[in-house]
């Protein structure tokens, strides 16, 4: 990393430390011509792509909406929410791993069913008929609200 201050090009850590609530990593470093010393962060990089509805809207990827679709689904069902976490996890991990900065709503609706059919069948095919035609969490949720009236 280059040094702010004179701009040579080699600087060194001298100290690394994590951040009390362990959010990131603070590094003290020094240049090696001025030895002026200064401190960067590190973050990790968890952006996840925004995701693009049918009418070309863009909204924030939201883990809670993703959560109550798959409570939804599975109302009544035996799985246990440490399941459900873990379907949620792994759907977050490909969004995150696809690398891109947008996705369509309709690809995680995709990736929603599909560990719906892995946790539950009767799940999955009560609601797939139906989720199938959906855009988005949005639409699934009224819908399945609509079948409970
Ligand atoms: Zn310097």
């Amino acid at each position: 990393m280059k040094c702010p201050f004179c701009g040579h090009g080699d600087t060194q850590v001298v100290e690394t430390r994590m951040a009390e609530d362990g959010d990131f990593i603070r590094r003290r470093r020094q240049c090696a011509s001025c030895e002026k010393r200064f401190t960067t962060y590190e973050r990790p990089d968890v952006t996840f792509p925004a995701v693009v509805k049918k009418d070309g809207r863009r909204i924030e990827y939201e883990r809670a909406k993703l959560l109550a679709s798959f409570n939804l689904a599975l109302r009544k069902r035996p799985v246990s929410t440490e399941q459900i976490d873990g379907a949620v996890e792994r759907i977050e991990e490909k969004l995150l791993n696809l690398g891109v900065r947008e996705i369509p709503s309709s690809r995680i609706g995709e990736l929603v069913m599909r560990e719906l059919k892995k946790l539950d069948k009767v799940a999955y095919v009560r609601f797939a008929s139906v989720y199938r035609s959906f855009e988005d969490v949005d639409d699934f949720k009224s819908v399945v609200d609509e079948i409970r009236r």
